[in-house]
């Protein structure tokens, strides 16, 4: 088993640091190779994708990523800003299926922006599509408006397209997850308004016919949007397109507590996969050792079980990070009186030692 660590920047390098032991501890043979990506490898190579670190991740069984970005990279020309190496590697590496679950810990229930009750024992698998919409349609850019009240204008413009196979794919990911579940899949569309959608919502509908055993329901995305904050336990699998996707995740990382808690996986058809925690390189907390390194610590233990075939493996740290909760320490973001703050490299500490503690 061979790994690529690719920590990027802000508190993703110290995150995977926390991670990588994590690892170690489990004494597996897995071979890991560090690589720069990001703002770390714009400065060390001149591009936020380095041709060796993109070799290294094809190369691996799967890649495990910490968060890429800072503010002072803003004023670059957008191919060469850090965020493009995320978007590179979901593309050479086809990486088509995210799944991001948001679970809510017991322990962490009042720890969400939401009533208690609303959010006690969530756990709702995110299923986006990752590769296509408006995120990498063509054509892109700027011009003079060719028509309309505005003629003449510059205005820029983005292109949302999805095809046939590329919907039907992540449809079948998206039932088949079902069926290990609660067997509810709630597709995200904006079937209304925009063509793209409606298209995606026909061929969800058929692809749906081969899976009987698995209930499917049509929901437009503004709806998605409120039903989350309102009544989200009712929701199981909820899959959608790329950007409804990005923003709903986003939403449901917060009824969780925070999005230091929350891992996730984007996969390809040959089960090769990158792991990383859902949220950012956090710039306004980096260098403070401060940061949750869980999301990253469960990121690591999904890709046991989806790349690494590791299951027994992933569970002890799932385990693992539910007994330090236990213990009631908490880093800054998911910290309430009566429990015990801890740095992130503690935190990853307590991790191991709950480990060793199985053993
Ligand atoms: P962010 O997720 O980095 O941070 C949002 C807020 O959550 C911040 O207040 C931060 O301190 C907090 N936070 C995030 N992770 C945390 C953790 N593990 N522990 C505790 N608190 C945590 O989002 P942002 O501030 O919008 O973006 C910062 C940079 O990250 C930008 O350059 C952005 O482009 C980049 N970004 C990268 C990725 C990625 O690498 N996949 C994803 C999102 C944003």
């Amino acid at each position: 088993m061979k790994i690529a660590v690719l920590p990027g920047d802000g508190i993703g390098t110290e995150i995977v640091a926390e991670a990588v032991k994590v690892l170690r501890a489990l004494d597996l043979q897995i071979e890991m190779e560090e690589a720069k990506v990001g703002g770390a490898a714009y400065e060390a190579h001149g591009h936020p994708l380095p041709e060796s670190t993109l070799k290294l991740a094809k190369q691996a069984d799967a890649v495990l990523f910490g968060a890429v970005g800072d503010w002072k990279y803003d004023k670059l020309e957008r191919s060469l800003r850090p965020e493009q190496a995320i978007l590179g590697l979901r593309k050479h590496l086809e990486l088509f299926a995210n799944f991001r679950p948001a679970i809510c810990y017991e322990e962490l229930t009042h720890a969400s922006s939401l009533k208690p009750e609303l959010v006690a024992g969530l756990d709702i698998l995110i299923i986006r599509e990752l590769t296509g919409d408006i995120y990498f349609g063509q054509p892109r850019g700027r011009r003079s408006a060719p028509d309309g009240a505005f003629a003449g204008q510059p205005e820029a413009f983005d292109t949302m397209r999805y095809s046939r196979p590329e919907i039907e794919r992540i449809a079948h990911v998206a039932f088949q997850a079902a069926r290990k579940r609660g067997k509810k899949v709630t597709s995200v569309d904006k079937a209304n308004v925009l063509e793209t959608f409606q298209f995606w919502k026909d061929v969800v509908t058929e692809v749906h016919t081969q899976y009987p055993d698995v209930e499917l329901e049509h929901m437009y995305v503004d709806n998605a949007a409120m039903q989350l904050v309102k009544a989200p336990k009712k929701f199981d699998v909820l899959f959608t397109g790329n950007m409804f996707g990005d923003i709903l995740s986003d939403e449901a990382a917060m009824l969780t507590g925070s999005i230091g808690m929350l891992p996730s996986a984007s996969l390809n058809a040959r089960g090769q996969g990158l792991y990383e925690p859902s949220h950012g390189s956090a710039p306004d907390i980096a260098g403070q050792g401060v940061a949750n390194p869980l999301a990253t610590i469960l990121s690591a233990a999904m890709m046991l079980r989806f790349s690494l075939n590791q299951p027994e493996a992933a569970e002890r740290i799932d385990r693992a990070v539910k007994s330090v909760l236990a213990q009631g320490l908490r880093t800054a973001d998911i910290y309430s009186d009566g429990t015990t703050k801890v740095g992130t490299k503690e935190m990853g500490d307590a991790v191991v030692a709950r480990l060793k503690a199985q053993d």
